[in-house]
């Protein structure tokens, strides 16, 4: 006799087969057009170096978690670096952006409090407002960058709820749509609110910004938005994320947050090759430069507007179109990955292209040409 889990699992397997959702794990193959690494950081052998020496001077791993026995010096001191970077006072380091996420809404937030969320927000924004709901905080989500919508979220809640505490969460570049959100406008609307203000720079993180500090400096409002939370593995190079905050928040993380609390510290290695990408980030600024040009040079050649951000989406709309554009492109040598709903809106599908500094000119016009070639 089978276990009974297998005849519905099948079962559902069967239905995301039928219907194009199947998702399945493909190594890296081509040209790299669809990773996060858009400082080129990843295989940098300065990283390579920082890590190895973490690992012999702390250990490959912490073993506990901050709380006990895992923060070594090197935590600190990039905690330390990045609140330099980011302008925020403090930091505080998680084991990845969606723990943070999905951490702190919750541990912000109870009964009388709301969260509002931009509709396009990342998964972990999204689970991390709905663990909020669960403890009973009220759950508004506006329409994707419709700050009058937001507006009158808040305002309605305002009435009705005099003594709680208001939360607005809002990507600063869109994961999947490469747009940005209008920091400057939400955080004069959060200011006249008394709402707190959490900002997910993972696509801005070491690629916007004159210090390559993030969208929340590109658009001059350091220091004014109270929770910037980014990731480590992404432009950086290394592995993790960190929320940027002042003390009293700080403080206040280390005691509620569980995802900070009942989860062991980021390894050594992850720390050192970190601390040596936030340095590059800053001193090599021809890496965002680079990567800003070439997705200029891309959207350029998709006859799209410009967009602070090195995510070219190119919306295809049927599931099936997409699998077979990425396809063609992978048997010409260029990694790019279509993405389906419900990563995405229904009817939405599209393939999302990404560049880096370790690409070249050459290489998106090479992209370009074999999209006119595939697309019919
Ligand atoms: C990747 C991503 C995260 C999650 O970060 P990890 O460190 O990879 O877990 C959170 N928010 C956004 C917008 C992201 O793109």
């Amino acid at each position: 006799m089978p276990p009974p889990w297998s005849q519905r699992l099948r079962a559902q397997a069967e239905g995301r087969r039928a219907r194009g959702r199947e998702r399945a794990i493909r190594p890296p193959a081509g040209a790299d057009f669809c990773s996060n690494d858009y400082l080129g950081l990843r295989t940098d052998p300065r990283l390579a170096q920082a890590a190895a020496e973490a690992a012999r001077n702390f250990g490959t791993g912490t073993g506990a978690a901050r709380l006990l026995r895992g923060t070594t010096p090197l935590h600190e001191e990039l905690e330390g670096a990045l609140a330099r970077w980011k302008g925020t006072g403090d930091c505080l380091l998680f084991g990845t952006g969606f723990q943070a996420n999905a951490t702190l809404l919750p541990a912000l937030l109870g009964p009388g409090d709301a969260v509002f969320s931009d509709a396009l927000n990342h998964a972990s924004l999204v689970d991390g407002c709905r663990l909020a709901r669960a403890g009973g905080a009220h759950l508004g989500i506006y329409r994707h960058r419709d700050l009058a919508d937001l507006e009158g979220q808040l305002t309605a809640w305002g009435r009705s709820c005099e003594n709680g505490l208001a939360l607005v969460a809002t990507d600063a570049v869109f994961s999947m749509d490469g747009d940005a959100a209008d920091l400057p406008a939400l955080v004069d609307l959060c200011e006249r609110h008394g709402a707190l203000l959490l900002v997910d720079e993972a696509h801005a993180t070491g690629l916007l910004g004159a210090d390559g500090a993030g969208l929340s400096q590109l658009q001059g409002v350091t220091g004014r938005v109270p929770l910037v939370m980014g990731t480590l593995g992404k432009a950086l190079g290394a592995f993790g994320a960190f929320v940027g905050c002042d003390r009293l928040l700080r403080d206040h993380l280390v005691n509620t947050a569980r995802g900070f609390i009942f989860s062991t510290a980021l390894p050594p290695p992850a720390v050192g090759a970190a601390l040596e990408g936030v340095r590059l980030a800053q001193a090599e600024p021809w890496r965002r430069e680079k990567a800003l040009a070439l997705a200029a040079r891309l959207r350029r050649g998709l006859g799209q507007d410009d967009a602070p951000s090195a995510i070219v989406p190119l919306l295809v709309g049927p599931d099936a179109e997409a699998v077979r554009l990425a396809e063609a492109l992978h048997a010409e040598g260029f990694d790019v990955r279509a993405v389906r709903p419900p990563t995405v809106p229904e009817g939405s599908a599209r393939l999302r292209i990404t560049v880096g500094a370790h690409l070249e000119e050459g290489s998106v016009d090479a992209l370009l040409a074999a999209l006119a070639r595939v697309r019919r």
